[in-house]
């Protein structure tokens, strides 16, 4: 049968040299404390405070306008086939010779993003041959619903330019 050898606890240590190694801790704690006290804090009180967004922030989609405030969207679904999370559904149609969507032939008769499989990367923005798509500086996306989450081409549609829209002769 083997036996455990018990050791004898340590002896306590110096009492003097303990208290200050307490009062040395306390010290740099409360330094730290101090320090952080007195700067700015990173935090901000949002949403009554808003963040500065950097210039390149990639944030919800948007469908461009030429200055005719026609569509620069001509249908071609490259975004959506350069989505690596497969978030955008695009139907081109043939654009309506009378009245012209876009300039091109074709244009984005369903253009749709589902917000929340997009992981903001911007390949749709580089994939497109027309600049058409760009991620704007809207970050403000959280709902209560998935639904509420799918971006139709009318939400993601640029307004018309305003010169535009006074004597537009195209609806809406
Ligand atoms: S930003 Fe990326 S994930 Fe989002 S729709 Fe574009 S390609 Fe897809
Ligand atoms: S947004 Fe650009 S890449 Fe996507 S369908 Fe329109 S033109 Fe093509």
């Amino acid at each position: 049968m083997a036996f455990v050898e018990l050791k004898a606890p340590p002896p306590p240590g110096n009492p003097v040299s303990e208290a200050v190694a307490d009062l040395t801790a306390i010290a740099k704690g409360l330094g730290l404390t101090l320090r952080y006290f007195f700067t700015k804090p990173v935090t901000l009180q949002y949403p009554e405070e808003r963040p500065s967004l950097p210039a390149r922030h990639r944030g919800r989609h948007e469908l461009e306008r030429h200055e005719n405030g026609l569509e620069k969207c001509v249908g071609c679904e490259l975004c959506a086939l350069a989505c690596p999370a497969k978030a955008i559904f695009v139907q081109g149609a043939e654009n309506p010779p009378e009245a012209p969507i876009s300039i091109g032939e074709r244009y984005a008769e369903t253009y749709v993003v589902n917000m929340i499989r997009c992981i903001f990367c911007g390949f749709c923005v580089e994939a497109c041959p027309t600049e058409a798509l760009q991620l704007k500086r809207v970050f403000e996306l959280a709902d209560y619903s998935r639904e509420s989450m799918i971006f139709t081409k009318e939400m993601l549609l640029a307004p018309r330019p305003k010169r535009e829209r006074e004597d537009s002769w195209l609806p809406g």
